[in-house]
């Protein structure tokens, strides 16, 4: 930052004067004449990403149940079915970042009973630098931040993805282990006996979360339960 670099901006840029604030108001203006924004769960026209009949519709499905796993247990807000599959799925692949961020906090609403104790820190499943690209952010970090903030606890992102994995989908649990063993590397300093939350999107077979877990506890961590929005049963 020189000192010419006001003057120097402002002479190639006027349209700087317009407020940050007021030009993203008008664009979204623009965007919500020319494509009105919609529910993420049932695409009817809707301002609030996922519309309130689909939220009703949210709250009266089931909590699954807590899972076993081999370093703490896995609990998640709702089981794959619809409308939640629909959300996720526009949340993940259709860029609905928002979308995501709802249904992270109705999940963390959900699991606010005794049954989850409070964690020291909450860890996202990390996504490969290839499909991070792809899609501009990782949608378990996206819900991370949002259930840490309703825990009021730090997400700690130094969990790495150190290659790519396959995509898990159609695949049986014993090549999901193998495909993701190795996938994860903890870059931070040790974890001293802390609890922590693994945080991720969907939670199928465990492979994945059982693969990062194990690294988690390599790392110090004592106990590791696994939090996703949805767990396919
Ligand atoms: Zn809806």
């Amino acid at each position: 930052m020189g000192r010419s670099a006001t003057p120097l901006s402002r002479g190639r840029l006027p349209s700087s004067r317009i407020p940050v604030g007021m030009l993203a108001a008008l664009t979204r203006l623009l965007l919500d004449t020319v494509a009105p924004r919609r529910c993420a769960a049932c695409d009817e026209v809707s301002n609030p990403s996922i519309c309130s009949r689909c939220v009703a519709a949210l709250n009266a499905l089931p909590i699954p149940a807590v899972r076993r796993m081999r370093n703490g247990s896995a609990f998640a807000g709702f089981e794959f079915v619809e409308p939640v599959r629909a959300a996720l799925h526009r949340g993940k692949y259709g860029g609905d970042r928002e979308a995501l961020q709802e249904l992270a906090a109705i999940t963390a609403e959900r699991l606010s009973g005794p049954r989850l104790f409070t964690p020291d820190a909450i860890v996202a499943i990390p996504l490969g630098p290839r499909r991070r690209r792809q899609r501009g952010y990782n949608q378990a970090a996206v819900i991370a931040a949002v259930i840490a903030e309703a825990r009021d606890v730090p997400v700690v992102d130094t969990l790495a993805r150190i290659r790519d994995t396959r995509p898990q989908t159609a695949r049986d649990e014993a090549t999901r282990r193998d495909n993701v063993a190795g996938a994860f590397g903890w870059t931070g300093s040790p974890l001293g006996g802390s609890y922590l939350w693994l945080v991720d999107d969907v939670l199928t077979t465990g492979a994945t979360a059982g693969a990062a877990a194990a690294v988690l506890v390599q790392a110090g961590a004592s106990l590791v339960d696994v939090v996703a929005v949805a767990a396919v049963s």
